[in-house]
């Protein structure tokens, strides 16, 4: 599902949040990352999300660490309300009740918190 395109931004945006998972173990003078907790908005499959980390994470700190998905619902912004992003089923926004614009996949997901040790 989605362009070739689509799943390359979403391959760089992982690389962005193991980045940033990698940063907040150092941080934390921890060097092992164990978990990386990630909230995911949308559709994207479990196996998708868990392909990226391998293909970002391989050769890193972060290689092993286990991959937590928390799932959110679906994520939209309403350009009525200046740019508003909410969650919700149904894309009615909570401020002003117009159906709001989903927010694209390859921006769906983003890093929670992590366990390092
Ligand atoms: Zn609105």
């Amino acid at each position: 599902m989605g362009a070739p395109e689509s799943r390359l931004n979403q391959i760089e945006r992982m690389r962005v949040l193991v980045a940033q998972a990698l940063a907040e173990a150092r941080q934390q003078a921890l060097p092992t990352l164990r978990v990386v907790h990630l909230v995911v908005y949308g559709n994207l499959p479990d196996s998708d999300i868990h392909h990226f980390f391998e293909l970002v994470s391989t050769g890193t700190s972060a290689s092993g660490a286990v991959l937590h998905i928390d799932r959110a619902g679906s994520r939209y912004i309403c350009w009525n309300c200046c740019g508003t992003r909410f969650e919700s089923s149904d894309g009615m926004c909570p401020n002003c009740g117009e159906i709001a614009m989903e927010v694209p996949e390859d921006i769906a997901f983003g890093l929670k918190r992590i366990e390092a040790g």
